[in-house]
């Protein structure tokens, strides 16, 4: 399962319908946050996304895309979080996010973990909090939007075949936790003494999904490689044709 939710689609400003920059992608139970916009925490809300996530991605910090983050962490901290969360960003992130955290006088109850990334970067596997990255990665990319401006691309390995529920139903496989070990692969043994293997129930291997997210940028390589043959891409646009010159 795997969904992304448009937290914020207003680009710089917001409206009392859409609000500034943000990007929540859940997926097998696990919450990411591409960009934090100030509100963002409300639209969590409002679209039913869940406050335990782990993990923010910054593609760049104009204030539109981060100021979120000084709400967002302190209600994380009113509601007693403990575990650690990472940001990652661009060059810059340290400074600008340590800001963004240490605003207002609160102390924050859980760690804060700040995180530069560059170009060509791959985020691998990483088990804390809700993480468990061990079935996709993620690529960082340039961008083309002043600072170091960076992009990131969601890149799932291998996945496994479709189980076929019609197919497990029909032979008398009761549902539960034997589906469970099917469709990863195992072998499992009915009541009525039947041994079944998973092959006639499980289809074959499945290419992994990429999601590629982009913050505002101009058009460039490095954005049309990262999204050669992605599932998805998501990218911002402040200003209409119309105002071309501005946003160059
Ligand atoms: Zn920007």
């Amino acid at each position: 399962m795997l969904s992304v939710t448009f937290l914020g689609t207003s680009a710089a400003r917001p409206t009392v319908e859409r609000n500034v920059s943000a990007v929540a992608l859940v997926r097998e139970g696990e919450t990411l946050l591409f960009e934090c916009g100030e509100g963002t925490q409300r639209q969590m809300m409002r679209y039913g996304v869940s406050f335990a996530l782990s993990e923010i991605f910054f593609t760049h910090f104009h204030a539109d895309h981060f100021l979120g983050v000084i709400g967002l962490i302190r209600t994380l901290g009113l509601q007693a979080r403990a575990e650690p969360i990472m940001l990652y960003g661009p060059h810059g992130a340290k400074k600008v996010l340590t800001q963004a955290i240490q605003l207002g006088v609160e102390r924050i109850p859980f760690q804060v973990e700040i995180r530069e990334v560059k170009p060509g970067e791959v985020l691998g596997q990483r088990a804390a909090g809700n993480v468990q990255r061990d079935s996709y990665e993620i690529h960082v990319f340039k961008t083309e939007h002043g600072g170091g401006s960076v992009g990131y691309a969601l890149r799932e390995h291998e996945r496994r075949g479709r189980f076929d529920v019609e197919k497990a139903r029909a032979a008398g496989i009761p549902e539960g936790p034997l589906w469970g070990k099917l469709s990863k692969g195992e072998p499992i043994e009915l009541a009525d003494g039947r041994k079944l293997t998973a092959e006639s129930f499980v289809g074959p291997k499945r290419p992994g999904r990429a999601i590629v997210f982009t913050g505002d940028t101009r058009p460039c390589a490095s954005v049309v490689d990262a999204a050669l043959g992605a599932d998805l891409l998501i990218h911002e646009a402040t200003f209409g044709e119309e105002e071309r010159d501005r946003g160059c």
